[in-house]
């Protein structure tokens, strides 16, 4: 299970419908993408050689709106994954109530043996050669894992060069310079920092020292590691792939952030090798630890953000956190899912806990259209609003439902949101 992420979301789906008020036929509809493209993108590298790389768009369901969702650049992308990753953005669109459906989109590469100029082309043939199926109205990407505001500004340029005009509203993530907002970049790891603050603030408890491991230290884990810091939890462990670093007296947030953002691995800072500082010298000094390690933490809340699929059947057993917020799309599988809920540890499902950032892109699209920019505060302040509303219904479902777990809360909720909107429009012809 752990390695079909798509399998893996049919049966949260699965486990949902006995308290989703949906029609079985609807039901079953919202079970399979509406499309998926798949491209060939063959890419003259700046060392001169032609590599064939190979690229996915799918548009899982458009009943609420336009499609929405990322495009991610990861050597183990496959169209199963892009699939699943396209219906996670489906019910987390309607969960939070944008007008959107849901789409992922990914190419199978490592970045890191890239160049810039590598990235750009490889880039700009993938928006050709999925350009025909987005558009401001129709399917507009944005960021995920691997792909930056960069990024977006080669897709929004390729697809602006074939229209004739500059169009920023097909994407979404881009730099401030050409139509993005301000709190894009931060915006999932704001989310996931907001959300953790209710659940504790609903778990009656208090987040000041409370202990938190956050499994990734790219742009949502670092953001959310300095977030939550700021709100007063204690950062014990983080990591990358290279390792992960944990002091039970909490990390220096702050250094390890100058750190990464200078190029650093943990695995160079744990060893002491601190790149923050002019000298090399670090005053922090975690252990190190492995990600394997980090999950099975003695810890508050567990903040999985990475990859899918890191808690499983063969680990979870051995999780000690007391509440799990999944940053990541998918971190959680259905089996390891049964035995979180029967031992009541809470988990904020990733359809919610990470919601942060397509809301803050809805918040540039819809600022595109306008074509007016609003300042931070106001884009901070409107996403606390979405998303804190968007945890207390989820709340309230799975209260007056009694329904096992929060997962299944908001399962229950997108999925009759969906399943609505199919309703009213009918079927078609
Ligand atoms: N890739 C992000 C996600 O998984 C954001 C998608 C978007 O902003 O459209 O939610």
């Amino acid at each position: 299970m752990a390695d079909d992420p798509f399998q893996n979301m049919l049966a949260q789906m699965d486990r949902a419908e006995e308290y989703a008020d949906v029609d079985h036929g609807v039901f079953e509809r919202l079970k399979h993408p509406e499309r998926t493209l798949k491209v060939t993108l063959p890419v003259e590298l700046e060392s001169g050689e032609v590599e064939v790389f190979e690229g996915y768009r799918c548009q899982f369901d458009s009943a609420r709106g336009p499609f929405k969702g990322g495009v991610r650049f990861h050597p183990s992308v496959t169209q199963r994954e892009v699939e699943a990753l396209a219906g996670w953005m489906t019910w987390k669109t309607a969960l939070v109530d944008l007008p959107y459906g849901g789409a992922k989109g990914g190419v199978i590469c490592e970045p890191k043996d890239l160049t810039d100029r590598d990235l750009e082309r490889l880039t700009r043939r993938y928006t050709e050669g999925i350009r025909r199926m987005i558009g401001p109205e129709i399917d507009v990407p944005a960021p995920d894992m691997n792909t930056n505001p960069q990024t977006m500004a080669w897709m929004m340029d390729t697809y602006s060069m074939y229209e004739g005009y500059s169009v920023p509203q097909v994407v979404t993530g881009k730099p401030l310079e050409i139509g993005g907002t301000p709190g894009r970049v931060e915006a999932t790891g704001r989310g996931v920092s907001l959300v953790t603050e209710r659940l504790f603030e609903y778990l009656d408890r208090d987040l000041s020292d409370a202990s938190v491991a956050i499994q990734g230290f790219g742009n949502v884990g670092s953001n959310a590691a300095r977030l939550l810091d700021e709100a007063g939890a204690n950062v014990v462990a983080t990591s990358d792939v290279s390792a992960a670093a944990y002091d039970p007296d909490g990390l220096d947030v702050a250094a390890l952030g100058a750190h990464v953002d200078a190029g650093g691995l943990i695995e160079e800072y744990v060893a002491g090798e601190y790149r923050g500082n002019a000298d090399g010298s670090s005053w922090d000094d975690p252990d190190r630890i492995t990600n394997a390690e980090l999950l099975t933490l003695d810890v508050d809340v567990l903040i999985p953000a990475a990859v899918e699929g890191v808690i499983t059947a063969d680990n979870v057993d051995d999780l000690r956190a007391s509440a799990v917020v999944e940053a990541a799309n998918g971190p959680t599988t259905v089996a390891a899912d049964e035995v979180l809920t029967e031992r009541d540890i809470q988990v904020v499902p990733d359809i919610l806990a990470n919601a942060g950032g397509v809301i803050v892109s809805y918040l540039e699209w819809v600022q595109n259209a306008q074509e007016f920019s609003w300042p931070l505060e106001t884009v901070n302040a409107e996403l606390e609003r979405r998303i804190g509303s968007a945890f207390d219904k989820t709340i309230d479902q799975y209260d007056e439902k009694d329904l096992p777990d929060l997962r299944t809360a908001a399962y229950t909720l997108a999925l009759e949101r969906t399943a609505k909107a199919h309703e009213y429009r009918g079927l078609f012809p």
